[in-house]
């Protein structure tokens, strides 16, 4: 076989971990970390930035009898580090996924929550291979912890009424998968992992069913990753920057995923920046200092090369404008212009479709910019500019030029207000949205959307003229004029005082004059709703001459105000207007059938 002569050259397939808050990544994480470098041998554990390294005897030991190292050929797994959808999302390689393979963490208790949802979602988006944590399995009622075991071990020593409240909880979940279109099993049930997703019972605090999780991780990687883990280990590096960072001494330096071939002292590398790719030179690779030299002033190691897959922090001058999730790129013997049209290719691809009015965005790395640029696509809420960085007055600037009062809106994803756009906020008509949440964000967003309109129509509400239709009843006429006082009866809507009534003849309408005041059983009021008898000044008619007992008159609603009422009011009125407008724009469009439209 080919790749068997390959095998010095597979690269560490990278991993991530997922899930809602709280459901315990950090602490799966800290768990296989810390067991990792109790079981190691002294200095078998690499220190990474941004990752860590576990080598395949380690995971070996680990796992116990489900690992065993001569079934496999891949060299380990690489953590990333900062768990969450949200560095997942930054970590991308050639516009996928930079994590080959990934950890979704669901508390067994808690099931799906909205941020397990986000995290399918990105998963099924960028068709990364997965399988599931069902975590906290020590929350079990009964539980009785096997610590470290593999959990078909730990599972023996349950009671039934453990295993079957667990199992419950499983089951669960695995519905809960399959409502998101992920057909899924426990693992040891699964028999084709392309087709199914394992579900691992674990306890990071227990680490029971840890070393299961591992021996998934490598049995998945080992045979459905294989081949693009085949790497060329003297190939030009290529990378990904995870965050930008001060450092004393060095500047501005960027951490930095190697996910192919390898980056050296004094490489040429492009980084994707704000405005254009950064072309400079390597000064320093820098790495962790291993833990037994923890004690030494300086906190990392120079290295003179470091090769894929790992993190380490690169430093070399003009990285002030690196942008987290960007690209970076040796040159080494290819022309620099390719590398230049690799990053800005890799940059475009992220580049979101802007509308010439819209909201603003600001996110804190390129993927958490695209992650928000999907959502509000999702939403239905169009982008007029979509930026990488802290919200600068420039950005307040921008976002009062949209031409919708809507979209003067800044939505600021996981960045810092500068002390100057703050006070430029206090005078701008401008409504800035912060959250560090995605879903939230956007939900905060729609809602203030939702509450102006509401807002708006309740203004238009209180100005429009509303609809009536009203009866003279038979012996109420209290003063023939100047102004005629007659009793009435709302048949249907709502006569408003200060309002011109009259009556159709025909389809035509005759003005008789306008109310002059409303009194219900003695006291002036501004309007009468359906069904009330109440008595009504009008300037204008006599009765037995303009107008007669018996007569049934209406408000007179502008055609403007019928228009609106009509098309943009029409849930927010009554059941009674509706039909009192409805029977009045009847009639008038028995004359003109376009009156009010
Ligand atoms: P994250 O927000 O997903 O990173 O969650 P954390 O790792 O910070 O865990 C949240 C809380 O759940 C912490 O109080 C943890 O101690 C606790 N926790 C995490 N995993 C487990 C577990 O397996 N069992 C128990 N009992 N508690 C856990």
């Amino acid at each position: 076989m080919t790749e068997d002569t390959h095998t010095d050259t597979l690269r560490t397939p990278i991993v991530a971990v997922l899930g809602h808050v709280d459901h315990g990544k950090t602490s799966l994480l800290d768990e296989i970390r810390g067991s990792a470098v109790s079981e190691a041998e002294a200095g078998a554990i690499t220190q990474h930035i941004g990752a860590t390294d576990i080598p395949l005897d380690t995971i070996s030991r680990m796992a116990g009898e489900l690992v065993i190292p001569d079934d496999f050929d891949l060299p380990g797994l690489l953590f990333i580090d900062t768990p969450g959808h949200h560095s997942f999302s930054t970590l991308r390689a050639r516009g996928g996924a930079l994590a080959d393979i990934a950890v979704l963490v669901v508390d067994v208790n808690d099931g799906f929550q909205p941020q397990t949802e986000e995290a399918i979602d990105i998963l099924r988006r960028t068709g990364t291979p997965f399988v599931v944590a069902a975590n906290k399995i020590d929350t079990t009622p009964g539980w009785n912890p096997q610590e470290g075991e593999p959990i078909q071990r730990s599972m023996e020593a349950q009671s039934e009424r453990a295993m079957s409240m667990l199992n419950e909880n499983l089951y669960e979940i695995i519905g809960q998968l399959s409502d998101a279109g992920f057909s899924a099993d426990l693992y040891w049930r699964v028999q084709d992992f392309q087709k199914n997703i394992g579900v691992v019972p674990v306890s990071a605090i227990t680490a029971e069913g840890v070393p299961d999780l591992l021996a998934v991780l490598m049995g998945l990687s080992q045979r459905f990753m294989k081949e693009e883990m085949a790497i060329d280990v003297n190939g030009p590096g290529e990378g990904t920057v995870l965050e930008v960072k001060d450092e004393r001494g060095f500047g501005a330096t960027v951490d930095t995923v190697v996910y192919d071939g390898v980056i050296e002292n004094g490489d040429e590398i492009v980084v994707g920046g704000q405005e254009e790719p950064i072309v400079t030179e390597v000064r320093a690779l820098l790495q962790p200092r291993p833990l037994a030299e923890i004690r030494t002033e300086k906190q990392f190691e120079k290295v003179a090369s470091v090769g894929a897959a790992a993190g380490v922090k690169i430093a070399a001058p003009d990285l002030d404008d690196a942008m987290a999730g960007a690209p970076v790129r040796v040159v080494r013997d290819k022309p620099l212009d390719d590398a230049i049209a690799e990053v800005k290719a890799e940059l475009a691809e992220i580049e979101v479709d802007t509308a010439e009015d819209g909201v603003v965005v600001k996110a804190d790395t390129l993927g958490s910019l695209e992650a928000m640029a999907n959502a509000l696509r999702e939403a239905e809420v169009p982008i007029m500019r979509a930026e990488v960085g802290d919200v600068a007055p420039r950005d307040i600037a921008i976002t009062e030029t949209a031409n919708q009062e809507e979209h003067k809106a800044l939505l600021a994803f996981n960045v810092d207000i500068l002390p100057n756009a703050e006070t430029e906020l206090e005078s701008a008509d401008v409504k800035l949205f912060t959250n560090d949440v995605i879903y939230q964000l956007i939900e905060d967003y729609e809602t203030y959307v939702e509450e102006r309109q509401r807002a708006q129509q309740e203004t238009v509400l209180d100005k429009v003229v509303r609809p009536s239709r009203f009866r003279l009843l038979p012996d109420h006429t209290f003063r023939q004029n100047d102004p005629a006082v007659v009793g009435v009866e709302i048949i249907a809507g709502t006569l408003q005082n200060n309002r011109s009534v009259g009556y159709f003849e025909g389809n035509e309408f005759h003005r008789v004059g306008s109310l002059s005041g409303i009194q219900k059983q003695g006291d002036d009021v501004d309007e009468a709703r359906s069904g009330e008898r109440v008595s009504i000044a009008i300037d204008g008619p006599t009765v037995g001459r303009d107008i007669e007992e018996g007569d049934t008159l209406w408000t007179e609603v502008p055609e403007k105000h019928a228009k609106i009422l009509e098309q943009e009011l029409k849930e927010e009125i009554t059941a009674d207007e509706r039909e009192a407008l409805a029977g009045y724009l009847d009639t008038r469009r028995k004359r003109d059938p376009f009156w009010g439209k």
